[in-house]
């Protein structure tokens, strides 16, 4: 029996429930609900005009429904009186296949079936801004190398602490925040957890940390590459399978790994089937303009850009597309902060089912700098260089189209490609610069 948010609201005092759901590009939609109203709301869903969303609706579709999950449920800890749920959306009497959370909960129930639970931990590297978004937020953070730095850290402490503090009521055991390479750039690392509690975690934190920013008279934002100058935000993924009950991890090895960094063989599959559809995952884990500013870019002013710029993987070394940091797990270190936090998680298990069904093999690990040496792996796939060529590779792609659905694909595609559309038709200034004489 679903739990009754309505008797939770009497309990702990909520007044209002943010009804929430993220659309195709990661967007956060809700309605602010009076708990009188929940308890019809959970049933029916709260309503919403698709169209309105980035979605691939037109206005003659009819009523969208944000179904609210009340195992989603977080009291806002700044705010305790709102309640903010994660909705499921349904159309016609049917969940919408076209829709990230739906997408992501499909692809776990089949993992499911085949005996696997997929854990992970994402790392949301955000940069505080001031608020007319023109600069970093702390004209004191001009260090070169300034990753790590204590005073920049501190003077942030009034947002960082209070994110943290929520983490810690929320039961998320947060365990370290740090100034992260950028200047004005941080991460705070919390548990890892089901890839659907980590999903509507990351849509949670990515409010949370604006929210409180904003409170504080900052703006928070995880934009790929907010400054041309500077290590942009990725947001890497540590993946592991485990078994149905969750209690035995499937990634970890019994026996010794013959390449040395202590994954099983069944990892390795999982491994071979990420590096199999790296290319077509870019353009959802990587989907924005912007974000190919981020991977493949030139050495910033710390020394590194800290994102990979081709399809490889080695043991502990951050140089790669994906790290072996320890026994059990990989982390993928493409995605970037503009990701949507369902369609990461549903991407990489597609990719992973894939590789176990298929066997695949990703070769051996490279032990290179690939920042330094990269040049002499001469058969490592490149990453798609922009928008377009990514969207073209996920569009081909039939093995991300079997997880995610033909259906979520082709929306997807659809409205990106009319925003590569409007962004190319935007007439920039270096474009004058270079060619007003020619
Ligand atoms: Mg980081």
């Amino acid at each position: 029996m679903a739990k009754d948010l309505e008797a939770i609201a009497k309990s702990k005092k909520i007044k209002y429930f943010l009804v929430s759901w993220v659309d195709l590009f990661g967007s956060l939609r809700a309605k602010l609900v009076p708990a009188r109203a929940i308890k019809g709301m959970q049933k029916e869903g709260a309503g919403f005009a698709g169209f309105a969303a980035w979605l691939d609706m037109t206005p003659a579709h009819p009523d969208l429904f944000g179904v609210p999950d009340p195992d989603s449920l977080i009291q806002l800890p700044w705010k305790p009186e709102i309640g903010w749920v994660a909705a499921d959306l349904w159309m016609d009497g049917k969940e919408v296949e076209a829709s990230p959370r739906v997408a992501l909960k499909r692809q776990l129930a089949k993992a499911m079936k085949k005996g696997y639970r997929m854990k992970t931990g994402v790392e949301c590297e955000f940069h505080l801004i001031n608020a007319d978004g023109s600069d970093i937020a702390d004209g004191s953070d001009t260090q070169s190398k300034p990753c790590y730095d204590q005073l920049a850290l501190m003077r942030q402490y009034p947002v960082i602490g209070k994110i943290c503090d929520a983490m810690i009521e929320m039961g998320w055991n947060p365990y370290q925040n740090d100034h992260e390479d950028a200047n004005g750039q941080f991460e705070m690392n919390w548990d890892f957890d089901d890839a659907l509690k980590t999903a509507d975690r990351h849509v949670f934190f990515k409010y949370m940390t604006k929210t409180i920013a904003e409170e504080n008279g900052l703006r928070a934002t995880f934009m790929p590459k907010p400054f041309t100058h500077l290590t942009g935000n990725g947001c890497h993924a540590h993946v592991s399978l485990w078994d149905r009950t969750g209690k035995k991890n499937l990634f970890a090895t019994g026996r010794k790994d013959p390449r040395g960094l202590g994954l099983s063989p069944l990892a390795y599959q999982a491994l071979g089937g990420i590096m199999h559809s790296a290319e077509d995952l870019t353009a959802i884990f990587n989907p924005t303009v912007n974000s190919f500013k981020r991977i493949s870019a030139p050495r910033t002013v710390s020394g590194a850009t800290w994102s990979p710029n081709a399809v490889t993987y080695g043991g502990n070394n951050r140089t790669h597309m994906v790290r072996v940091p320890d026994d059990g797990r990989f982390e993928l270190r493409l995605m970037d902060g503009a990701a949507n936090p369902y369609l990461l998680q549903a991407g990489v298990l597609a990719a992973v089912l894939d590789g176990i069904e298929n066997k695949r093999d990703p070769g051996d690990p490279i032990h290179l700098n690939m920042y330094e040496e990269g040049h002499k792996v001469k058969t490592a796939k490149k990453l798609p260089q922009n928008m377009l060529d990514a969207l073209r590779q996920l569009d081909k792609n039939k093995v991300i189209r079997e997880g995610l659905g033909d259906e979520l694909v082709d929306a997807f595609v659809k409205l990106k490609l009319q925003e590569w559309d409007s962004y190319s038709k935007h007439l920039s200034s270096w474009e004058r610069a270079n060619t007003l004489d020619c």
